[in-house]
């Protein structure tokens, strides 16, 4: 399984080397916590944590 990601700059989780969200390349491998946004528009998470697009996201990221 390979080892996934938080980007540091949107706290979207993935497995590769560029942040499919926002294209940074800042991730990290230490986070906490996962958060599943389905539908952005309607999520209370997705609001709190500016989250636009769909998909998996870590709560915290260092
Ligand atoms: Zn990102």
């Amino acid at each position: 399984m390979a080892k996934e990601l938080a980007c540091r700059k949107c706290k979207h989780v993935t497995v590769g080397k560029v942040c499919s969200v926002c294209k940074s390349t800042d991730l990290s491998p230490d986070w906490s916590g996962i958060a599943l946004v389905v539908d952005p528009t309607t999520s209370q998470i997705a609001k709190t944590l500016g989250i636009t697009e769909k998909g998996k996201y870590a709560l915290k990221v260092t």
